[in-house]
């Protein structure tokens, strides 16, 4: 499958839209921090200009992916809906400094071969808790995670196993 890569001020002159639906297994760099490789994200890019003729871009991403769930350790489907305006600009220096950015409208460096799955993949590695978990007291730590804080706890599994050896 050939995932699409646009030339990014074309795209918004000529008010295109792409759609795509994308499986987890896709995105190169979630794949890595997900928990298995079930889920799905639909994606569309959209161009337009915005009331003073600037050149922009609308991304919107829905879907799920499964990941680890911080207390429990199994798994946890994560749903991410998320809507974003990137208003293109020619040089890095026009790049909109972290703190400019209002509400939800970034600036994007144009590009002859944006591609459109990397764009949406920033956007959902974005909006990923950085510690998720399932809903309040649906799940509890594993057992023997449970004095995980105690430094002595490996060393005294460990002189366990050495006893346990000896005997
Ligand atoms: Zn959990």
């Amino acid at each position: 499958m050939e995932w699409p890569v646009v030339d990014s001020v074309q795209f918004a002159k000529q008010h295109a839209v792409v759609r795509c639906s994308v499986p987890v297994s896709e995105f190169k760099r979630l794949v890595q921090v997900v928990h298995e490789e079930r889920g799905n994200f639909d994606i569309s890019l959209e161009g337009f200009e915005d009331s003073e003729g600037s050149y922009c871009l609308r991304l919107h991403v829905d879907g799920f992916m499964t990941v680890t769930c911080q207390r429990c350790l199994e798994p946890l489907a994560l749903q991410i809906t998320s809507d974003r305006d990137f208003v293109l600009v020619e040089r890095e220096q026009d790049l909109m400094q972290l703190g400019d950015e209002v509400d939800d409208i970034e600036s994007l460096l144009v590009d002859q071969k944006l591609d459109v799955l990397g764009l949406a993949e920033d956007e959902i590695m974005l909006q990923m808790p950085m510690a998720p978990v399932h809903g309040e007291n649906k799940c509890e730590r594993p057992r023997w995670s449970g004095d995980v804080h105690n430094e002595n706890s490996a060393f005294s599994v460990l002189s366990v196993l050495e006893n346990a050896k000896d005997r």
